[in-house]
């Protein structure tokens, strides 16, 4: 299974993207970041699109790629798939006709270029060659993080979130899993803020290692720029080797 690096970050800055990974060129999870990392024939190999959550710095990517696939003749849609709150979430406050046009409707219904997906919760589910599972975490809004696999690899996607349980449990005792991707926000000086904003520190993430599936290396995405020299630094004394901040850009093989 190949995993390239959209986007690491969680939020903006030089050369900082938001958040976004694409598995086997086929299939977005969150899309902070799409057509600023992908060349416009890489875009149009995009299939689907598994979305934790409807906070900009994970779908932003969608409004351009969905323009993307408009203009340049799509062969075929690209299927967003979340939990019913999330996908609710985009069609109300974003392809709205108001933050952004209604792609499920361009060129026109039966044809359109964006098409959504209902998933069901904590159900493992096909979505292209992969199976995914989403699972309910800790965050400010409606938010998922998912288990994927294509049957014999795959990895634990945290999305957003703060200290959790549902996910692990999920995850525990499954044999493919080669990777947990889990999110950091902030430093461990900002608790205050990160559990305002349910996120993760270094020093909360210290405190989940045991829940986590056990010798798993745990692959940190989603600092915030602003912070980012900080927070790397208190990552880099966690987990005893185990814990690795994500480089944008790069492919990981699982
Ligand atoms: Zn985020
Ligand atoms: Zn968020």
């Amino acid at each position: 299974m190949k995993l390239r690096v959209l986007g690491a970050f969680g939020s903006e800055g030089l050369g900082q993207r938001p958040s976004a990974f694409l598995v086997n060129d086929r299939v977005l999870v969150d899309a902070g970041s799409v057509s600023g990392a992908l060349t416009v024939p890489e875009q149009l190999e995009v299939e689907h699109a598994l979305i934790s959550h409807s906070h900009l710095d994970h779908v932003t990517g969608l409004a351009f790629l969905s323009e993307t696939l408009a203009c340049c003749g799509a062969r075929r849609p690209v299927t967003v798939a979340s939990t019913e709150p999330i996908v609710d979430a985009l069609k109300k406050s974003v392809f709205n006709n108001v933050v952004w046009p209604d792609f499920a409707r361009i060129p026109d219904a039966t044809t359109p270029v964006l098409k959504y997906r209902t998933l069901v919760e904590e159900a493992e589910q096909r979505v292209g060659e992969l199976w995914v599972t989403p699972v309910a975490v800790t965050h400010t809004v409606p938010t998922v993080g998912f288990v994927i696999h294509d049957g014999t690899r795959g990895f634990v996607y945290s999305g957003d979130t703060g200290p959790t349980q549902a996910l692990w449990s999920a995850a525990r005792g499954l044999t493919s899993i080669r990777a947990v991707i889990l999110e950091c926000a902030f430093p461990s000086r900002l608790a205050a803020l990160a559990e305002a904003a349910r996120h993760m520190t270094p020093a909360l993430i210290q405190r989940e290692l045991d829940k986590l599936p056990p010798d798993v290396p745990i692959w940190i995405y989603h600092v915030k720029p602003q912070f980012f020299e900080e927070t790397a630094d208190e990552l880099s004394r966690l987990g005893g080797g185990r814990v690795m901040m994500m480089e944008q850009d790069k492919t990981y093989s699982l």
